[in-house]
């Protein structure tokens, strides 16, 4: 697949066209080509995005998400909200690391866009017109890589990685499928979190 086709499907996913998701999508390709790793079909790779809650420019961790395949669904990706654009990308085996940020650079063209403009006034993003939203992904997607993100260098990742426990089996109280590892024991029944009454 191409880096472009690669961007056109992972817009498609986060559901609108935007700069953050397009510097995400450039971030996380720039990570597994500077780590030489394809991109995580299991839980090979690890990302730690840095974004926060309820801020603009979140959009990066969907970029993120679909070019690394490292995913909220398969658990390989994890948030350390400290409110910027930048992901730190681990291969597990190797503990191989990088960071990759956002720069910057253009800043401006992109607070004076039509789109951003709009998004300040209120408007949600896929309801602004088609053309304003693929003028900032233009702008972002063809700037030189180093406009756009800065690579840091490829370090070691202390990481603990626990093992994946396989299986499910029904509370015995709700009857629902429960994974191994959330039974709680409560007098003689194993039972899901919500009937034991425990916090966790
Ligand atoms: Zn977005
Ligand atoms: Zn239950």
């Amino acid at each position: 697949m191409g880096d472009k086709e690669i961007l056109m499907d992972a817009l498609k996913f986060h559901g609108h066209k935007c700069w953050a998701s397009v510097v995400g999508v450039r971030a996380g390709l720039a990570a597994l080509r500077t780590l030489n790793v394809p991109r995580s079909g299991g839980t090979q790779l690890y990302a730690i995005v840095e974004i926060g809650e309820e801020h603009g420019g979140m959009c990066f961790g969907d970029g993120v998400q679909y070019a690394t395949g490292c995913t909220f669904g398969k658990g390989n990706l994890t948030k350390n909200p400290v409110g910027k654009l930048a992901v730190t990308l681990i291969e597990k085996d190797s503990n191989c690391a990088v960071r990759v940020s956002y720069k910057p650079t253009l800043r401006e063209q992109i607070a004076e866009s039509a789109f951003m403009k709009k998004r300040a006034a209120g408007v949600m993003a896929n309801e602004i017109p088609e053309e304003e939203q693929m003028e900032l992904v233009d702008l972002v997607w063809d700037a030189p890589e180093g406009d756009v993100i800065t690579i840091g260098e490829v370090f070691d990742y202390a990481g603990n990685w626990l093992p994946e426990v396989m299986g499910f089996k029904p509370c015995e109280s709700c009857g629902e499928m429960t994974a191994l590892a959330y039974l709680r024991v409560v007098g003689t029944k194993q039972v899901c979190i919500p009937c034991s009454g425990y916090e966790r």
